[in-house]
């Protein structure tokens, strides 16, 4: 802004926390509070107490001993404390010269020499007492606490706290009478000491109650007007016809698809058939068959003449995910005069530039591909329908990207995500509120249920000896290394070493190698020969930790199975148990340090073992990581929930959850003013 003042630090500090309207301010809650309301005598003072002393300096001098120190002694009639302070200014030493009547709050100890207290807070005793607690807020070091509190005051004091709850909203949410946002607030910034502490700490006064529930309020209003303004977008009608190439690609299929698999295609294909953009999440655990039902819809679009992109993270997910369906579809589409295009990173240029113009004239119907489809090159004159598969690793730019590859045309394309990662309910019923969720939740016969044993790096030669029976039997075997960059810090095994072992350890037996910095030809060539059975064991870092279809491999060994992180861990055990044959996933941990796992790493292996339930790891993971970890990319930039708590407050979000359509019908005035409030300019990324 021109004639303004640069930003001081705090300032430029406020603005970083997010501080700079007066709202925000007067939302910046404590995160605990100190009694300074009353001085404790030093005769009634307890060890270890927190305590506010006063009293007249006796006593004032720099020791040395058993380091340099500013030692007073403070008398308060009752007894003396000495305050040692091991750095001091000057000035310091001047206002506490002896005679001066000094205020100072620390934790009490007592000793040999009596009462202490270690660099406590101090100020004139002429000071009033506080009537309320006084606040602590979360800060950084840039802003001073002093500083914070003035400014929260003032924010809290000048800003808009009008309610913008209905009247009969907060009894319906079963909040207690007399606590609006107003009162709410000023009570939280400086609670009254008569409140018991735990009431406050716990979170479960009404106050807070009242907080959580507008705070709630704001995410699902949000997510409500998103879906509501996505509503009245527009995006082509596709409806399957008879005979048509879905019906074919169907016919055409080497098995009969599950129960799940048709119902999760018939919610997907009556969306498609409306006028309004498709918001949806196919959810599946892995290997329950989610890349089919993308194919069929992706039939969909492309016989009602539009085309489809289907994007996987990375270029080697990309072609093992999609390249089944390709063999599916391509056939299919050759009579059509259509093709498949691919677009990756790697691809030479004149590859890439025959394919950009096969899309752009629209004869490639179904473009394959990683980031390098939402380029800006990338001309889609009738883009119908994106997938996007592991939609986790996607970020929201991407997202929105892909999403505007149509907008010239004044439509959206449909949105199919899909994922291995379920989203716990109250993920769903929260953060996810604005999405259509389909789920799978049957595997295709004929697998079995992988065995998962958790196993210490010290009984190695175990493992390698059941690799040995494995491939004796004619079965093929994983053997997954944590990444190569983090080896050379965190000295891990790495794979090249581990392949080398593997290799001395298991004469006569084939032993593959695959890891992140291969060239792109040489990996392909890798996986060809692992596919083929012409290698027994393929010792790999995380490349292949969706991408890979054995049904032949029934040993999945992970190492350092502690490092990683749990669905990260699910989804590589569901690279076995593809086929009939019994298959194991074995965990091989190495304790740190200490001889001991830590306990999030111990929590992660135990979920493991007990269970194969895709549903099951989410909702663990949920409780290990808390949602902030879980969400990832979708919530870079939009605020996560900072005091209510998903599972602790659960019973508020789904009486929020019920009344927000309600308030958003009848009241948009105070819907907007709540939304405002709260997310301020920051509800952009949640449209994603
Ligand atoms: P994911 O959900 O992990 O993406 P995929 O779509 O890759 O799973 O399917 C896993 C394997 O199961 C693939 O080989 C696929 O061809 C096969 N498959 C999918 N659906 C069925 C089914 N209904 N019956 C038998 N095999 C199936
Ligand atoms: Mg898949």
């Amino acid at each position: 802004m021109p004639g303004s003042a640069p930003l001081s630090a705090p300032q430029k500090a406020l603005r970083k926390l997010g501080l700079s309207r007066d709202i925000d301010l007067a939302l910046h809650l404590p995160m605990r509070w100190e009694d300074e309301t009353r001085i404790t005598a030093l005769r009634d003072a307890r060890e270890g107490e927190l305590a506010q002393i006063e009293g007249t300096v006796t006593g004032s001098e720099v020791a040395f001993r058993p380091r340099r120190q500013l030692v007073v002694t403070l008398d308060d009639g009752t007894d003396t404390c000495q305050l040692r302070f091991f750095s001091f200014y000057p000035s310091q030493q001047k206002a506490m010269a002896i005679g001066t009547r000094l205020r100072a709050r620390g934790e009490l100890r007592g000793g040999l020499f009596g009462w202490q207290l270690v660099h406590p807070t101090c100020r004139p005793a002429h000071d009033p007492l506080p009537k309320a607690l006084t606040p602590v807020y979360p800060t950084v070091a840039a802003l001073p606490q002093a500083y914070l509190r003035k400014a929260v005051a003032a924010g809290l004091a000048r800003a808009d706290l009008s309610d913008t709850f209905a009247p009969g909203l907060a009894q319906s949410l079963g909040l207690a009478p007399g606590w609006s946002l107003r009162e709410s607030l000023a009570f939280l910034h400086h609670p009254s000491p008569e409140v018991p502490m735990a009431l406050l700490e716990d979170r479960s006064h009404p106050a807070w109650q009242r907080l959580k529930a507008e705070e709630l309020l704001a995410q699902q209003l949000s997510q409500l007007v998103t879906k509501r303004e996505r509503d009245a977008l527009r995006a082509p009608a596709l409806l399957a016809q008879p005979g048509g190439l879905h019906e074919q690609l169907l016919a055409a299929l080497p098995f009969q698809r599950t129960q799940a698999q048709c119902r999760v295609g018939e919610e997907i294909a009556s969306d498609l058939a409306r006028a309004v953009p498709m918001h949806r999440l196919l959810q599946g655990d892995v290997g329950s068959g989610k890349t089919v039902v993308a194919a069929l819809a992706a039939a969909i679009a492309i016989d009602a003449g539009w085309q489809c992109a289907l994007m996987a993270p990375t270029e080697i997910l990309a072609e093992q995910h999609f390249r089944k369906l390709i063999g599916w579809l391509e056939p299919l589409l050759a009579p059509r005069a259509l093709r498949v295009a691919w677009l990756t990173g790697s691809q030479k240029k004149k590859e890439r530039a025959e394919m950009l113009e096969q899309i752009a004239c629209g004869a490639a119907a179904l473009v394959v591909g990683t980031h390098a489809v939402i380029q800006e090159q990338v001309q889609f004159p009738r883009l119908a329908l994106a997938i996007i598969d592991e939609q986790h690793r996607f970020g929201v730019a991407q997202r929105l990207a892909l999403r505007a590859k149509m907008q010239a045309q004044e439509q959206e394309p449909h949105l199919l995500m899909m994922s291995a990662t379920p989203i716990p309910r109250t993920l769903a019923m929260s953060y996810y509120a604005d999405l259509d969720v389909s789920t799978i939740d049957e595997l295709p016969p004929g697998r079995t249920p992988v065995l998962t044993k958790v196993i210490a790096e010290s009984r190695r030669a175990e493992v390698v000896e059941r690799i040995r029976a494995q491939v004796a039997q004619g079965r093929q075997v994983y053997w997954v290394c944590p990444l190569i960059e983090e080896s050379e810090a965190l000295d891990l095994s790495n794979a090249t070493a581990t392949h080398e072992a593997l290799s001395a350890a298991l004469p006569g037996v084939a032993v593959g190698l695959l890891h992140s910095r291969m060239p792109t030809a040489q990996k392909k060539s890798v996986m060809a020969q692992f596919e083929s059975g012409e290698t027994g064991v393929l010792v790999s870092t995380t490349v292949i930790e969706v991408g890979v279809d054995v049904p032949n491999a029934s040993l999945m060994v992970i190492e350092h199975a502690e490092r990683f992180g749990l669905s990260q861990l699910h989804q590589l055990r569901g690279r076995v148990g593809r086929g009939a044959a019994a298959s194991a996933c074995v965990l091989l941990y190495a304790p740190g340090e200490q001889g001991r796992v830590g306990e999030t790493a111990r929590a992660r292996l135990k979920a493991m073992a007990e269970t194969n339930d895709g549903f099951e790891i989410a909702r663990r993971d949920l409780d290990i990581r808390g949602p902030g970890e879980f969400l990832g990319a979708r919530q870079s930039g939009a605020p996560l929930l900072r005091f209510a708590d998903l599972q602790e407050d659960r019973a508020l979000l789904e009486a929020v959850r019920a009344a927000a359509p309600r308030l958003l019908d009848r009241h948009p005035e105070l819907a907007q003013r709540h939304l405002a409030r709260w997310l301020g300019g920051k509800s952009e990324y949640l449209k994603a």
